[in-house]
């Protein structure tokens, strides 16, 4: 098939080449917005990544030009107008696990640098300045964590927090067996935000759970807790986040996900002047660690996202059955 891969950085051609025996594909630097939709023209399908905006204009504009199918390469779809897609009989396919252990490793580094401060040791430590003033830690043994959705990373994650001998509260729809012969407990939202030290969301952005930190689920959080946020950006109201850190409720903010990340994520904007305030704001943090939605970003997670996507493409192009379509 003729694809058109948006947003491509040197590590997706890496992949995707290496693994790619049957499709034709033109790799686009840019990302797949309303404005870039026309560069469809001549494909048949597009890949695409978690910031390209599919929304009904964009589907539209690319359904006008022939396309047929949408292969994310990532697990979330909540960039793509699901309804208009089926309206125009366009199949969305995804990558709906690639290494969840990457993601659960990822929030776990989070946690321990933010907690042990080993990014200020290493400059420290640098500029011979070998005082361990104000790096004092605590002991993660012991500590309730609070993870909320145990799909396939949150499960992963409390594994990884089971091994430090954390005690797991969980918050989800739908309760794992597996989790519970383990050791961990399902309990109400409100009772994690109440016993939690550390929180982790690991649930997709949908309209239920946009802005499930906020002003008022802070409210409910001990004093100090530390929030790590790999899921979605807009899963916490970064402005509630920024007064909660003020007023010390939120001891510390872990996140790899930023709810206006794409038009800062995935480029390098270091001789730019940074325009958003919030994120500007969110820098001045010292007990704020941002990284730039690399949770997912390992070779075993890349080869798995190339292989899985150009599998889907295959099987569309073969018409069989779509083991990964999402449906609207
Ligand atoms: P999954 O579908 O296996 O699990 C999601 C879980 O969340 C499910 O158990 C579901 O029941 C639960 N859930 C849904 N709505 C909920 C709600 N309102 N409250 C509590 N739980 C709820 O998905 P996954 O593979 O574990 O991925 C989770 C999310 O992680 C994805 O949706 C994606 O947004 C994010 N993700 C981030 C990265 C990254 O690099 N930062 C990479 C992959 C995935």
């Amino acid at each position: 098939m003729k694809i058109a891969l948006f947003s491509a950085k040197s590590y997706d051609r890496e992949y995707f080449d290496k693994i790619n025996k049957h499709h034709n594909i033109t790799y686009f630097e840019a990302g797949l917005n309303k404005d870039t939709a026309s560069l469809t023209q001549g494909f048949e399908g597009v890949c695409v990544f978690v910031n390209d905006n599919l929304d009904k204009e964009t589907i539209e504009k690319i359904a006008a030009n022939g396309i047929q199918v949408i292969a994310l390469r990532c697990a979330g779809f909540n960039n793509v107008d699901m309804a208009a897609a089926h309206n125009r009989n366009i199949k969305v396919v995804r990558v709906p696990a690639y290494s969840p252990e990457a993601v659960a490793e990822h929030a776990a580094a989070l946690i321990l640098t933010l907690n042990r401060k080993t990014h200020k040791a290493y400059n420290r430590v640098r500029e011979s300045n070998f005082s361990l003033e104000k790096l004092t830690g605590f002991n993660l043994h012991r500590k309730t964590v609070g993870v909320i959705g145990t799909g396939i990373i949150g499960r992963a994650f409390c594994h990884i927090m089971l091994g430090f001998g954390c005690r797991i509260i969980a918050y989800d729809m739908y309760e794992s067996d597996e989790l519970k012969s383990r050791g961990a407990t399902y309990t109400s939202l409100d009772e994690l935000f109440k016993q939690a030290d550390i929180i982790s969301l690991h649930c997709p952005l949908t309209p239920e759970t946009k802005h499930i930190i906020n002003e008022h689920t802070f409210g409910k959080m001990k004093d100090g807790v530390m929030l790590i946020n790999t899921g979605r950006g807009a899963l916490i109201n970064t402005k509630d986040a920024i007064k909660a850190l003020k007023d010390q409720k939120l001891g510390y903010l872990g996140i790899d996900v930023y709810e206006q990340e794409t038009n800062i994520f995935f480029r390098d904007l270091s001789e730019e002047i940074m325009q958003d305030e919030v994120f500007a704001r969110l820098m001045t943090f010292p007990n704020v660690l941002v990284t730039a939605h690399q949770a997912f970003f390992t070779g075993e997670a890349l080869e798995q996202i190339s292989t899985v996507t150009l599998q889907n493409l295959t099987d569309f192009e073969n018409g069989r059955l779509l083991v990964n379509e999402v449906n609207a």
